[in-house]
Parts: structure tokens; C-alpha cells; sequence
């Protein structure tokens, strides 16, 4: 295979369905010849993990809840047992009370804020721990953001602050294990009806004035988002590490709207 990712290997962790984002990252991999394991949280997710794992090629599909640290033992010990290596690791993973990505921030609870931060923060440090031993020949790992971190979006709350402390942990990864030439980045995707995202109060609002309002005037499908992972993930972006990459149609940059030109 010529692909970017010829004879690498690596785990996916994050796929719900056909809809997630860590999928249009699998797909993009896999078109550029990766050897992908994925995870999945809990059998009802698995059934439909399966299926989508196979039709990649991919026969090593594991069970992990990132709050079990025995989980995240035991799929680590799998790659390590199959493998003996991996190059790449791919953190799609959030979650948070619904009921609290809506309303008052300050209504946030202190176990909903520890949990959301156990599961979308916390767990990128848990996997980035146990897998750089297996990046004998280097790695680069990705994880998903969203821009709540940097400025506030209505409803996103909690997330917003657990995905400001992701971020922070991105750069902090990068300097320790960039010793190893393991490479570590964010994605800050716009915004995409996932099953997490549907969570969201509000949420297609947030599509809509993303749509409206960035440069491209549209919003980022998960093939986007893949694209811009494989550059991450592959030696094309050998020189990346600690970014936080916005794949979002270029909503960040916009202080306020334009009028539109009469020419264009
Ligand atoms: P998704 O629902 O498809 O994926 C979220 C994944 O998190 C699921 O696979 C779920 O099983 C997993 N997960 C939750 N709790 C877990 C736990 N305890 N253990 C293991 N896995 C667990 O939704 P998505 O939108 O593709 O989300 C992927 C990532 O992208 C998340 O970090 C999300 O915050 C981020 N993101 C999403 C958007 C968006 O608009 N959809 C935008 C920017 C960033």
C-alpha cells in the first residue's frame, strides 16, 4: 500500500457509530493504509462498533470505559500482545450530564464537573501514559476540541471548561513525551450532529450560526476532520506537535461578521 500511513498501526478510541467523528478519522486512515484497533464503551455501542471496524480491515475491536483503569490496562496489554507496537492513538472521547449543557453554568454540579473532567480530560493523560511505552519508534497521538474552550458558547458549559484543560494537557503531553518523538495535537472541530453533540442544548442553533457565519459559510463533515487527522497522524506532519488545529471552516478567526461584498 503507498498510502501516508503505510505499515502504521494504531488505536481509535471513540466510535458510537457511523456518525462519530473518530469514524471519518478511521476512514481517512484506512483509505491511507493504517492498521486500526478501535474501542467502544459498553455492548450496545459494540454492536455497532463491529460491523464498521470490519468493513476497515480491522479485526481487533476491545471494550474500554476510560474511568476504569483496568480497562485502559487491558487494551493496552492487547496492542502490546498483538502488535508489540503501536505509531499512532486517536482520543475522541467526551461526556457530560446532559442536563447540565444547557442553563446556568454555575449550576454545574461538583460530580458532574469531576466526572466531565475525568472523562473528557483526565483520560487523554490515561491513554497518552500507556501508550507512549509501545511508540518505540515514535507515535503521534490526536484528540477532538471544540472552540467552547477558548471563548463561550452558550449551553456547552462544563465541556468548556474540561475541553480548556484538555487543551492545556495537549501541550504539557507534547513537551514530555516530544523526548520520545511522540508527537501530541488537538483537533478544534466545528460543529457536527454526533450522539454526543445531540446532548447539547441548543445545538442546531450552534450549526446554523456556524454555517452562517464562518468563511467557508458551511459547516465540517466528519471526512473533514479525517483529512486534517491523516496530515496529524502521518510523517507529513512530522514537524506538528502541541497545536491546537481548528478544522472548523475558519469560524475562529471571524471578530464579527462582514457584510457581504456586492461581487461576490
Ligand atoms: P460521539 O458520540 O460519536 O463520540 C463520543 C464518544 O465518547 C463515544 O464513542 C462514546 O462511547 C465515548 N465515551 C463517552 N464516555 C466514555 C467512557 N467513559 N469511556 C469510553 N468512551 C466513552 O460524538 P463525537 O462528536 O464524534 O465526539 C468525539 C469527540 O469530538 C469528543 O471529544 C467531542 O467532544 C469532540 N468534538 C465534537 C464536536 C461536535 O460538534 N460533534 C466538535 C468538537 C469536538
Amino acid at each position: 500500500h503507498k498510502g501516508l500511513m503505510a505499515g502504521k498501526k494504531g488505536l481509535i478510541m471513540g466510535v458510537a457509530n457511523g456518525h462519530s467523528i473518530a469514524w471519518g478519522i478511521a476512514k481517512a486512515l484506512h483509505e491511507h493504509g493504517a492498521e486500526i484497533a478501535f474501542t467502544y464503551q459498553g455492548e450496545a455501542l459494540g454492536k455497532r462498533v463491529k460491523p464498521l471496524a470490519e468493513s476497515v480491515g480491522s479485526d481487533t475491536v476491545l471494550e474500554c470505559d476510560v474511568t476504569d483503569e483496568a480497562s485502559i490496562d487491558a487494551v493496552f496489554g492487547a496492542l502490546e500482545e498483538k502488535w508489540g507496537k503501536i505509531d499512532f492513538l486517536v482520543h475522541a472521547i467526551a461526556y457530560s450530564d446532559k442536563n447540565q449543557l444547557r442553563g446556568n453554568f454555575t449550576d454545574t454540579t461538583r460530580d458532574n464537573f469531576l466526572m466531565s473532567m475525568d472523562i473528557s480530560c483526565y483520560s487523554l493523560i490515561a491513554v497518552s501514559k500507556r501508550a507512549a511505552p509501545l511508540m518505540s519508534d515514535g507515535g503521534s497521538i490526536v484528540t477532538l476540541t471544540y472552540y467552547g474552550a477558548e471563548r463561550v458558547i452558550p449551553h456547552y458549559n462544563v465541556m468548556g471548561v474540561a475541553k480548556a484543560a484538555l487543551e492545556a494537557s495537549v501541550r504539557y503531553l507534547a513537551v514530555e513525551l516530544g523526548r520520545k518523538n511522540i508527537r501530541v495535537n488537538a483537533i478544534s472541530a466545528g460543529p457536527i450532529k454526533t450522539l454526543a453533540a445531540s446532548g447539547i442544548g441548543d445545538f442546531r442553533y450552534i450549526l446554523k450560526w456556524n454555517e452562517y457565519n464562518s468563511p467557508l459559510k458551511r459547516n465540517v463533515t466528519i471526512e473533514d476532520v479525517g483529512g486534517s487527522a491523516l496530515y496529524l497522524l502521518s510523517d507529513i506532519g512530522a514537524g506538528v506537535s502541541g497545536e491546537t488545529h481548528h478544522v472548523d471552516a475558519g469560524y475562529h478567526v471571524v471578530g464579527m461578521k462582514a457584510e457581504d461584498a456586492p461581487d461576490m
